[in-house]
Order: structure tokens, then sequence, then C-alpha cells
């Protein structure tokens, strides 16, 4: 069995949610189910870019990660694309009997068994701005296959007061699950400079909005590694 792979990078930080600030490398999965208007990942999900991605074995893809962490384990982070399209079961297996930890994210349109496997899983439900629609029942069959999973959050972007208004609904839906808020970034290309100002406005208008509200249970994240990097890509 091969796994299909736009991307294997770092190490570098996490740059959004619950793992924010933490060493990481990256296993970029190619595919994805949805085609969010905003996507800054499309090298991993357009299938016009499916001759680029690495058909690899799952002891190929650990070796790339164990060459580029030096050996030494870290966490392991696998995002996409949407990875749940794939079986990265032996993946896992391979770097925990290793000392690695592994978190994947998701949008949550697929559940699988290996969910249960990981140390953080990262359901982040696209609102209404991404023009894709939640299937809410295939989302809490993801909740389901990740009970055994060490740490489950949530972590949404928001565009617009639309957004808004539907990460509050979310939110009610879920309130066991801890909630990290981001600002969107539709500035996507990676060859043109982000503008720090529009970003550093995105982050106060979505704090703003959130301590008018007096909501209190989300932490409220800018994307560290667009305020670093911009949007290039492999950092
Ligand atoms: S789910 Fe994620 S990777 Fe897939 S299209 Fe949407 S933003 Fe892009």
């Amino acid at each position: 069995m091969t796994l299909r792979i736009a991307e294997i990078f770092g190490p570098t930080i996490q740059g959004e949610g619950a793992l924010i600030g933490e060493p990481t490398v990256f296993v970029r999965a190619g595919g994805c189910d949805y085609r969010c208007s905003w996507c800054d990942s499309l090298h991993a999900v357009d299938s016009a870019n499916r001759h680029d991605w690495a058909k690899m074995s799952a002891e190929e893809v650990f070796d790339q990660v164990c060459t580029l962490s030096g050996g030494k384990p870290l966490t392991v982070s696998i995002s996409g694309g949407n990875p749940a399209i794939q079986d990265f079961a032996p993946v896992i297996t391979l770097g925990q009997a290793a000392g690695y930890r592994f978190a994947c994210e998701t949008q949550g349109s697929i559940a699988k068994p290996w969910f249960g496997a990981l140390d953080t899983l990262v359901l982040s439900p696209k609102p209404p701005s991404s023009g894709e629609v939640v299937d809410w029942e295939a989302f809490d069959n993801c909740l389901i296959a990740a009970q055994s999973c060490e740490q489950v959050v949530m972590k949404i972007v928001i565009f617009d007061d639309i957004d808004y208004a539907w990460a509050k609904a979310t939110a009610a839906r879920y309130p066991d699950l801890p909630l990290y808020l981001q600002p969107g970034n539709a500035e996507v290309d990676p060859d043109l400079p982000v503008d720090l100002q529009a970003a550093t406005d995105r982050l106060l208008w979505l704090i703003e909005k959130v301590t008018a509200d007096q909501w209190y249970a989300p932490r409220v994240l800018p994307q560290l590694h667009v305020l670093v990097w911009g949007n290039k890509r492999g950092v």
C-alpha cells in the first residue's frame, strides 16, 4: 500500500491551534474531498497536481521524518489536503514505536479508525465562506473514531460575520471540545508577500468580536507561520 504525499518538511513549528509553537515535522497528504474557496493548500488538493505527489510506503514516509528530525522523536503533524482519505495507521504505528507523537488535522468529513491512535486530532469544520457544507453525521463519526485519542480539539477559521455566527452555533453544538478560533487569510499566493498590517487587523477584529460578546470559551490565535514566513511553502 502506498500513500500519496504532497510534501514532507521540517522541523519547523506548528503555526496554528492547540499545538501552536510546538516543533514539528509536517507530512502533507495529497488529495481532498473539499474545495474551499480560500484553501491555502491547493497544491495538495487540486488533482491537477497529483503528478507532483509522491507515492510512498509507510516506511518511506517515516524514514523521511526520521531524516528530517535527525532521528530525535518529536511531534509529526499529518495534514493535507484531507489526510483522512488515506490510511496513516502504519506510519503512526512505526513512529510511536520510536517515540514520535502524532497530530492530525482534518475537516471531519471522513472518520478513520486510526484517529484513536493519535495524540492530537484537530477537527476543523469549514464555515460558510468556504463554500462547503458540513456533514454533521460524518463529523460526529470522527469524534466516535477518536474516542481513545489523547486530545481532540476543534479549530474554526473565521472570515466574516456569517462565519462568526456559525462558529458560535457550532461551539454550542460541541461544548466539550476545546475551541480555537483563527482569522481567515485570503492572501494565499506563496509568491506574494503577506500584508502584516492586514493580518493584524483581522486578528484584532476577531478578538474584539469575542470580547464584546463575552464569549470566553475559545482561544483566539493568529496563523503564526504566516506572520513569520508569509505564505511560503515548506517552512
Ligand atoms: S478542507 Fe482544507 S485542504 Fe481541503 S480544500 Fe478545504 S482548506 Fe483546502
